[in-house]
């Protein structure tokens, strides 16, 4: 399904131009708009699916595999040391474009320090809950 009024459906079906540096059956590739390093890229199914949780799963079992070609190429064509992927579901995980995406972003030896949190801690006896509290969605 394309969503009429989504701009990510426009984009990986090729209604809006973007900056595109791969393009399948199932997926475009194109630079984020306003990207966090150098490079930064989004694969963009080509059906709309709001989140990861609503991803048909044999498009899904796809990503993975391309979001590793992006980054080797990112490492060859760039130079970039490393990369993140970064998948947001959610507006409290900072989903700002509701129709699935991933986020390919080339990391740099001195870049800009992103994607890190400070760790917190954990207990054998909180674990437990939170085990349990997950298993019990499953
Ligand atoms: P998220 O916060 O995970 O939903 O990420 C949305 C991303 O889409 C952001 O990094 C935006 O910079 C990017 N973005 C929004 N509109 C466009 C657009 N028209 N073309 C390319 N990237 C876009
Ligand atoms: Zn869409």
């Amino acid at each position: 399904m394309v969503k009429d009024d989504c701009i990510f459906c426009k984009i990986a079906n090729g209604g809006i131009p973007a900056s595109t540096l791969y393009e399948d059956d199932n997926f475009r590739v194109v630079l984020d708009a306003g990207p966090a390093s150098k490079g930064h890229a989004l694969i963009l199914p080509k059906q709309h699916y709001e989140d990861v949780c609503e991803l048909d799963e044999a498009v899904g079992s796809k990503v993975l595999g391309l979001a590793a070609k992006i980054g080797r190429a990112m490492k060859s064509g760039l130079g970039c040391a490393g990369f993140n992927l970064v998948q947001n579901n959610g507006e409290a995980a900072g989903q700002t474009v509701y129709h699935f995406h991933m986020h390919i972003i080339p990391r740099y030896e001195n870049g800009p320090a992103m994607v890190s949190w400070e760790p917190g801690t954990i207990d054998a006896e909180d674990a437990e809950k939170i085990v349990q509290a997950i298993k019990a969605g499953l």
